[in-house]
């Protein structure tokens, strides 16, 4: 499959890793909309929150706590969490991922 994160979580496509298990990978955005912007990504392809199946439930609170995991790490005092879905949401990869937005206040519409 002809996917760029899946790229990523295998290490065949290089980026600014900053935390990685055996279930997840976050990593920098190479186009940051703020100081600190983060990817964080399931390593199981799934395109987006609606290819959601009942068995990924469990996986998806793990999303969370990987999410509490990196912020105590850094220390961060606050942060912004943002899924797109969809072409219409401004999804551009179609691998379910979890953008973290900190650093300066950020205004979503
Ligand atoms: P989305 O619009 O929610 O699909 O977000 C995709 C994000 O992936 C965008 O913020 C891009 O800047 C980011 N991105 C694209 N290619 C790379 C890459 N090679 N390494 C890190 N981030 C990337
Ligand atoms: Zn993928």
């Amino acid at each position: 499959m002809d996917c760029l994160f899946c790229k990523i979580a295998k290490g065949e496509v290089s980026s600014e890793v900053v935390y990685e298990d055996n279930k997840f990978i976050a990593f920098k955005d190479i186009s940051p909309k703020a100081p600190l912007h983060l990817l964080i990504v399931p390593k199981k392809h799934i395109e987006s929150i609606n290819h959601l199946e009942l068995k990924d439930k469990e996986l998806i609170g793990e999303l969370f706590l990987v999410v509490q995991k990196i912020a105590k790490e850094k220390n961060l005092k606050g942060y912004k969490l943002l899924i797109n879905v969809g072409r219409d949401g401004g999804q551009v990869i179609d691998h379910l991922h979890l953008h973290l937005l900190s650093g300066k206040p950020i205004q979503v519409p």
